[in-house]
């Protein structure tokens, strides 16, 4: 089977925000074994809305779409759906009586346009919506030529669509595909290469149509790779999956920090938690984040690693980092420090940020070539700190 995802409004297409359903729902939709053809994106307009149903509808045996069904003027996609369909949109009932249960509920007046809410196309059922107002819609597919797609029109709050799912549409989807495949994704995190750089250390792994699948995406310096594998069970596609993984681990060594949503601090705070190091920073040129991104890290994991931190003013920072982060080990009686100076240019103009890291373990001065601007240059550095912290309490090699 196949499906395509609908993301509707204003906010999404003029960028004041991102459409995070489209991609929760393709995941939820993979798990399935389903494969999404499609994410379209549309404004709040009649005709858009429309376009975009009558095509999607065409391509694919299940549209999911999210946003638009409000009480408001702008939502509009039961009125899109009523045309899509070529049906009347009718009050239902049952749609009524949940809509002002919800009011009463919450002790709040029901205006005129919540009605509206109980207006569905006259095919169409109810997607009940146990935790906010707006019903979804389910208008039914059409198998006879030419035929058409299922849809399930969603509300946009995160929230509410992901329980709708959960208690509705999945197990309706689940119920038109009795072959029921599934796929499982392994996600594994590294840091201390570049993308290209560890594409090209793994033999002819990301090749688009391999089974198991490997991608590839990079966040402020911290590199993902995603293996996806399709199979009848979830322990078939585990199987396919473990021998992929044991490649990329033999290949990248310890460049690979973690797992699943763990990011280079989480890695670092847990090397440290294991030999019971306490951290104490001190920095200068990355404005504090390495000790935000250690005790958010230590928040995560219930981890009591990071001990405190001093701040240094712009060209207070000093220059001999090994000998910052020794005296502020000392002073602060802890286990581990690391320490970050001012941005240094070179004559050529290339810029660097000295930093050092002392452990129990061992220590390591570096100078961090600073490269591309703003917040990921800020966080690439810090990054490369809590990267070396990592290395040095897990006896690992500090790169260089
Ligand atoms: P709506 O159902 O269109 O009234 O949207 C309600 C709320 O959900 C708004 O705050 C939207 O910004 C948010 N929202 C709508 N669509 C999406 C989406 N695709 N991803 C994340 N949030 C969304
Ligand atoms: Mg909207």
């Amino acid at each position: 089977m196949k499906a395509e995802i609908i993301a509707i409004g204003d906010e999404l297409t003029t960028g004041q925000r991102l459409d995070t359903n489209s991609r929760w729902l393709s995941r939820e939709l993979g798990l399935l074994g389903i494969t999404v053809g499609c994410h379209v994106t549309v404004p709040d307009t009649l005709h858009d809305g429309e376009r975009a149903f009558r095509e999607a509808r065409e391509r694919a045996d299940i549209v999911i779409a999210t946003g638009g069904i409000g009480p408001t003027a702008d939502d509009l996609t039961r009125e899109v759906l009523s045309r899509v369909a070529g049906e009347p949109l009718e009050l239902v009932p049952e749609a009524l009586r949940a809509i002002e249960a919800m009011f009463a509920s919450r002790g709040r007046v029901m205006t005129d346009n919540n009605k509206l809410q109980a207006m569905l196309p006259r095919t169409a059922a109810m997607v009940p919506n146990p935790t906010g107002t707006a019903p979804g819609i389910d208008l039914p597919g059409r198998s006879q030529a030419p035929p058409l797609g299922r849809v399930f029109a969603l509300p946009g709050v995160p929230s509410e669509m992901e329980r709708m799912w959960v208690d509705t549409v999945r197990p309706a989807i689940l119920a038109m595909n009795p072959t029921g495949g599934t796929m499982q994704f392994r996600v594994l995190k590294c840091f201390g290469a570049g993308e290209s750089a560890i594409e090209a250390m793994l033999p002819d792994l990301i090749r688009r149509g391999r089974d198991p699948l490997v991608g590839i995406t990079a966040h402020e310096a911290t590199i993902t790779l995603r293996i996806a594998a399709r199979g009848s069970s979830e322990s078939a596609c585990q199987e396919a999956i473990a021998p992929v993984e044991a490649t990329i681990r033999e290949c990248l060594g310890d460049l690979v920090f973690g797992e699943e949503q763990d990011d280079v601090e989480d890695a670092a705070a847990r090397a440290c938690a294991g030999r019971g190091l306490r951290v104490t920073v001190s920095e200068g040129g990355t404005l504090g984040r390495v000790a935000t991104l250690l005790a958010e890290a230590d928040r995560r994991q219930q981890s009591a690693v990071f001990h405190g931190a001093h701040l240094a003013a712009a060209g207070d920072a000093g220059d001999d980092m090994l000998a910052t982060a020794e005296s502020h080990r000392r002073d602060s009686q802890t286990d581990a420090s690391i320490a970050i100076g001012d941005a240094l240019r070179d004559d050529d103009g290339q810029e660097w940020l000295p930093m050092a890291v002392v452990t129990p373990q061992g220590h390591v001065a570096h100078r961090h070539r600073l490269a591309g601007s703003g917040s990921l240059r800020i966080s690439r550095a810090a990054k490369t700190a809590l990267d070396l912290l990592r290395r040095l309490a897990l006896g690992l090699p500090t790169l260089e």
